[in-house]
């Protein structure tokens, strides 16, 4: 495209929502034929709530959920969020001392740290596995019955041994089904990635519509599924607002960043969808199709 087209479809873009960094993503979005769509934030709303909670051996609530605030206040993550404000309501008069050292984060997984002697960790079974915490029959059973009805569980270990668990729900965007489902009409597949769980994963995936499903992934893990599906010939769109997004976000043909997303995402992405809507992918797409065919 010209450069006058390019300015005239950023300019286009800029009042619909949609903020082209460059003629590059322009010129190649109109051939994208692969969605790919990152799930915690970018399907779904990205604000989890806690909707339960579960102790074992013999941990207390006050004990379950101060050792919550002080490991999940110092992450970023929405899902620690969550678990923050749920066990800020759950303790009204909380005043701790406690102290953390050597918080440490585990992309896609978790969090660690030390808490006065003992270890810490706060994340999912893969964490707990890479980690040697042994998984108890009754958590098992809390994971599936939470995980069929699309909610996700996080795992408190203290001292190699499961102490609680948390189910924390968080609802897909209103749109998201009927953009798969435009996608489709315009002969582009989605497909979606994600850190989470494949039971979470595969039951968020069914209330969109979405047939292929990427659970389990690391964020190298995200940028190499993005790379094999482009060594198949697919032309790659990559839609995601984390951090741990932004390697897939750089290797995709165009990397779409949710505006509400993290700095990390927006920088390494080639188009911003500036208010969050997912009806913004199709625009783009649109408006790069529009751009080229306008100019041949
Ligand atoms: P997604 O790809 O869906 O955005 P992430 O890669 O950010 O998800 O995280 C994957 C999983 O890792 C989460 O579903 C959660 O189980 C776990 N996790 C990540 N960060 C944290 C945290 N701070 N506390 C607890 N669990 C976490
Ligand atoms: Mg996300």
């Amino acid at each position: 495209a010209t450069p006058t087209a390019v300015m005239v479809a950023t300019g286009k873009g800029a009042s619909q929502g949609v903020l082209i960094k460059g003629g590059n993503a322009l010129e190649k979005a109109h051939k994208v034929n692969t969605v790919v769509f990152d799930k915690t934030g970018t399907l779904t709303v990205g604000k989890p709530e806690v909707v339960s909670a579960k102790l074992f051996s013999g941990i207390s609530i006050e004990e379950f959920c101060d050792t919550a605030i002080a490991v999940e206040g110092n992450s970023e993550h929405p899902i620690a969020k969550a678990i923050v404000k749920y066990a800020k309501n759950r303790l009204p008069n909380y005043k701790s001392q406690t102290v953390v050292k050597d918080f440490e984060v585990h992309p896609g997984a978790g969090v660690g740290c030390k808490v006065g002697s003992k270890t810490v960790l706060f994340g999912n079974k893969k964490l707990m596995r890479s980690s040697n915490v042994a998984l108890i029959p009754e958590m098992e059973t809390y994971f599936s019955d939470n995980e069929t009805l699309a909610r996700t569980c996080v795992l408190l270990a203290i001292d190699g041994k499961v102490a609680g668990a948390v189910a924390v729900t968080d609802p897909v965007k209103p749109e998201a089904a009927r953009v798969v489902s435009f996608l489709r009409s315009m002969r582009i597949t989605s497909i979606m990635v994600t850190g989470d769980n494949w039971s979470t994963a595969t039951a968020i995936a069914k209330e969109v519509g979405i047939e292929n499903v990427f659970a389990e992934t690391d964020p190298m893990g995200k940028a190499d599924r993005i790379k094999d599906l482009q060594a198949n010939g697919m032309v790659v769109a990559m839609v995601g607002d984390g951090i741990n997004d932004s390697p897939a976000l750089v290797a995709a043909d165009v990397g779409m960043a949710i505006g509400a997303g993290t700095d990390v995402a927006i920088e390494a992405a080639d188009i911003v969808l500036i208010t969050s809507n997912l009806e913004d992918v199709i625009t783009a797409i649109d408006l790069s199709k529009r751009t080229i065919s306008r100019i041949r």
